[in-house]
């Protein structure tokens, strides 16, 4: 199947339960939002997802292929996180480009690759600028660019849009749809906003307490007109 299965996913810290025996469906290229009180396991979710944590127990299928025991690079994911992150010494093109450069992609061909990439963020007259030279709406452009050039199936979110101003937040939440159709790939949002939840969201997924409480389309889950 062309989706994303969680199976039976279980985290735990210690004595901790961070996130225990979820089993979740998502098709493919649909956008969720994972909403839930601080604590309640979302971050976890996310980075076992994305490899950046083990998964205790249960399996993670994408594509009906177990990835959770594979490393981040080679998961078809990628992740986008909260404070962007990106390389404060190198410029835009090679901020964007720095995966394909790990995977021994030549200079030439990731530069072109990068380029296209910061085309479809609209960055493309940015690209031998430093971060520092960007606004926080630009950083955030090339932090989606950067985590897209790999082509993942999968891109994960963890609160991307908390540190900008409402004006660009607005503007983001437009990119990321059109990204989403462009692209026909599937997104996992952490958000605490419900608002946020309703612009973006083909499903919202609300934990508690480590497992999901509610899933569903996001009008029927926010009683929403
Ligand atoms: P959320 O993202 O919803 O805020 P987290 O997944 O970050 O939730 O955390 C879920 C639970 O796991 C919390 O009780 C948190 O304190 C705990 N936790 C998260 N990461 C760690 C860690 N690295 N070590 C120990 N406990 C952790
Ligand atoms: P968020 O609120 O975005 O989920 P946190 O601030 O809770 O993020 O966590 C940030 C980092 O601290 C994560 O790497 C997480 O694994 C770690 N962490 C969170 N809770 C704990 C905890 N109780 N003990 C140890 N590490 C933790």
């Amino acid at each position: 199947a062309n989706d994303l299965e969680l199976f039976r996913l279980t985290k735990r810290y210690g004595d901790t339960v961070a996130v225990r025996d979820l089993n979740h469906l998502i098709a493919a290229g649909t956008y969720v939002c994972l909403l839930g009180p601080s604590g309640c396991g979302k971050s976890s979710t996310l980075r076992m997802i994305a490899g950046h944590e083990s998964v205790t127990e249960g399996a993670i299928l994408l594509e009906g292929v177990d990835i959770s025991g594979l490393p981040p690079a080679g998961r078809g994911t990628a992740m986008m996180f909260q404070n962007y992150a990106l390389f404060p010494h190198l410029t835009v093109r090679d901020n964007v480009a720095f995966s394909l450069k790990m995977r021994g992609v030549a200079k030439a061909k990731r530069h072109v690759r990068a380029d296209e990439l910061l085309e479809l963020v609209d960055m493309a007259p940015y690209a031998a600028r430093r971060p520092d030279q960007l606004s926080g709406g630009q950083q955030q452009r090339v932090a989606l660019a950067r985590a897209l050039i790999t082509q993942p199936k999968v891109l994960l979110l963890d609160e991307p849009l908390s540190a900008l101003d409402p004006f660009l937040r607005v503007r983001m939440r437009v990119e990321l749809k059109r990204l989403q159709r462009e692209l026909g790939i599937t997104f996992i949002h952490v958000t605490h906003g419900q608002d946020e939840a309703l612009a973006l969201a083909d499903e919202v997924i609300v934990m508690n307490n480590a497992v999901i409480e509610q899933s569903g389309p996001p009008r029927a889950l926010f009683n929403a007109p």
